[in-house]
């Protein structure tokens, strides 16, 4: 990726420091291959142009303006983008990653906000983390009772099962016949 992050930033140099529409005599073509179009910076970034449009509808991205008919990108677009996604690999919401990108600093004074964010974070996914340990819970009930081979010599209704809690399909207890 270093690599990559390195050419767009000579072809910044390039671009910048060279009046391209009077170098690159022949328009549009030439110059489109040097600057980083909305393509070229969701490849860099690796997300699809559509997520590219969607953070600058929600205000995450700008949107530059256009020069001679197109957008130019930077390495900095790259950057937030990957910082945005990663933030959200986190369990962030986009609110929270572009409040994250106000915030901007890691210092001294940053750092216990940061941390009641990661705070409130963790306390959530735990959350999330128990409940689906219930729901597994669950699951295995249902498959112990009404899944299992020994349960099954007689006949119940399905929405009864569910009511008592599979109770009724209970291996040791059902010998109905
Ligand atoms: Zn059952
Ligand atoms: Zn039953």
């Amino acid at each position: 990726m270093g690599k990559t992050t390195g050419d767009w930033k000579k072809a910044e140099i390039t671009l910048d420091s060279v009046p391209w529409y009077g170098v690159y005599t022949g328009g549009m073509q030439e110059t489109q291959a040097e600057q980083m179009t909305i393509g070229t910076l969701a490849k860099a970034a690796g997300v699809g142009v559509e997520t590219v449009r969607f953070y600058q509808r929600k205000g995450i991205l700008e949107k530059p303006a256009r020069t001679a008919g197109f957008r130019k990108y930077t390495d900095a677009d790259v950057r937030t983008i990957k910082f945005v996604k990663r933030v959200q690999e986190l369990g962030f919401t986009l609110k929270d990653a572009q409040e994250l990108l106000d915030l901007e600093l890691c210092t001294q004074k940053t750092r216990p906000l940061l941390s009641e964010v990661c705070s409130a974070k963790i306390e959530e996914i735990e959350q999330k983390i128990a409940d689906l340990q219930r729901m597994v819970g669950m699951l295995r009930r249902f498959s112990q009772t009404c899944g299992s081979e020994a349960s099954h010599d007689g006949q119940c209704s399905l929405l009864e099962c569910f009511e008592n809690n599979w109770e009724c399909c209970e291996t040791t207890q059902r010998r109905k016949k």
